[in-house]
């Protein structure tokens, strides 16, 4: 089944009950059972719920898995994968994943007795540096925000495939099954914030991983029937008439990317943009051979590098709302350096080409040229 076809029809089953064609939402905590053990599928809603169910079932099929497992949130989903290590262990990251990956693990896992290594993992000769006995676990996100740095899925599973020790996670939450499939390039575990382009209309937060091993799919399941990080009902729902829409989406996102980085590169005030589709990108023959089309997140830099301009720009925009957060309908702007990576030192920021001036916008699905006239509005408002 193509993708487009898989994103309205997967987990989708006409409601044995009534015959609704959308599966309801089972707000429900329980099931009555005839005798103790002998019961419909389903016992009580944290091990399993069947609108859960369903997106599970949708999601495993986005990404070419067997398996998924939804969580309240994406957070939640990664402290699932957590959970699989033991004390001594060894996690080894990409050195710019999302900030709330690196404060979970630094912040409280660090406190179990993991370990945490980062490198730039675009260049995978870092990653064979770093690899020892205690290694289980390789944590990679592509792309990365806010530079977009793309990693070579595929060159990096090469690296650790004699070691079967070794999980590969590939956090696709930028990328979407719409654009890459990390299980295909030898992941064993695909993690998304479903918050983001998956639910895609701003209106919810959930996680889910993605797995096709049996056997790490069981462990997963234990891990999160007991520890319970798991979604309600309505936000499954939400999630997935989200889906529904998926690929449509993601094709305007794209398309609106293209326009608005052709607009980009004629204005005088703007220095870098950070895209993974621009020919000059670092990574882009890579992003070309591992991405279907190059998503809707940009991120650009000014020729002045001032940190006022770039406040004056993202408070001007009123189509691009100024916001955290991205793969909604709605385009959004953000500043970095003053919001997601304000806690990090200057000189740190500009050593990792954080710079001041950097500003990321998540592009949505309006039309390409009422965004490009709000931008180009921006930018006037910051001329001196
Ligand atoms: C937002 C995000 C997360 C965390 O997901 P939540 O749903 O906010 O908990 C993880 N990874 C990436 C890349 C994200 O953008």
């Amino acid at each position: 089944m193509k993708f487009g076809t898989k994103v309205i029809h997967s987990g989708l089953q006409t409601d044995p009950a009534t015959g609704a064609i959308i599966t309801p939402i089972y707000q429900t905590s329980t099931y009555v059972q005839k005798k103790p053990g002998e019961n419909m599928g389903f016992e009580y809603s944290r091990t399993k719920n069947p609108t859960r169910s369903a997106l599970e079932k949708s999601i495993a099929a986005l990404e070419n898995g067997k398996f998924a497992i939804c969580y309240s949130s994406g957070m939640g989903a990664a402290d699932a994968i957590i959970k699989l290590l033991k004390p001594g262990n060894t996690i080894i990251s990409n050195n710019d994943i999302y900030g709330g990956t690196y404060r979970m693990f630094e912040k409280v896992f660090s406190n179990f007795g993991l370990n945490f290594k980062y490198t730039d993992l675009t260049n995978t000769t870092n990653l064979n540096s770093l690899i020892s006995e205690d290694t289980k676990l390789i944590w990679i996100e592509t792309p990365s925000n806010p530079l977009m740095n793309i990693i070579d899925i595929g060159a990096i599973k090469e690296v650790v495939k004699h070691r079967k020790d070794i999980l590969l996670v590939v956090d696709n939450t930028f990328a979407t099954p719409v654009l890459q499939t990390p299980l295909d390039l030898g992941a064993d575990i695909v993690l998304h914030s479903a918050t983001k382009y998956l639910g895609g209309h701003s209106d919810l937060i959930m996680g889910a991983l993605i797995i096709n091993n049996s056997e790490l799919y069981d462990q997963l399941f234990l891990i999160t029937k007991s520890c319970g990080a798991v979604p309600g009902p309505m936000d499954c729902f939400l999630a997935l008439r989200g889906i529904k829409t998926l690929d449509v989406r993601m094709a305007k996102h794209c398309q609106n990317a293209i326009k608005i980085n052709e607009f980009l590169s004629s204005i005088e005030m703007v220095d870098r943009i950070y895209w993974p589709g621009r020919e000059s990108h670092k990574n882009h023959k890579i992003a070309k051979k591992q991405m279907r089309k190059f998503g809707g997140m940009l991120s650009f830099t000014l020729k002045n590098n001032s940190f006022e301009d770039a406040i004056t720009i993202i408070s001007n925009t009123k189509l691009f709302k100024l916001a955290e957060s991205l793969g909604g309908v709605e385009s959004l702007i953000s500043h970095p350096a003053s919001m997601t990576h304000a806690s990090i030192p200057k000189e740190e920021r500009e050593k990792n080409n954080l710079s001041d001036s950097l500003i990321r916008i998540s592009i949505g699905i309006e039309d390409a040229e009422d965004l490009i006239n709000d931008l180009k509005q921006a930018f006037n408002g910051a001329k001196r």
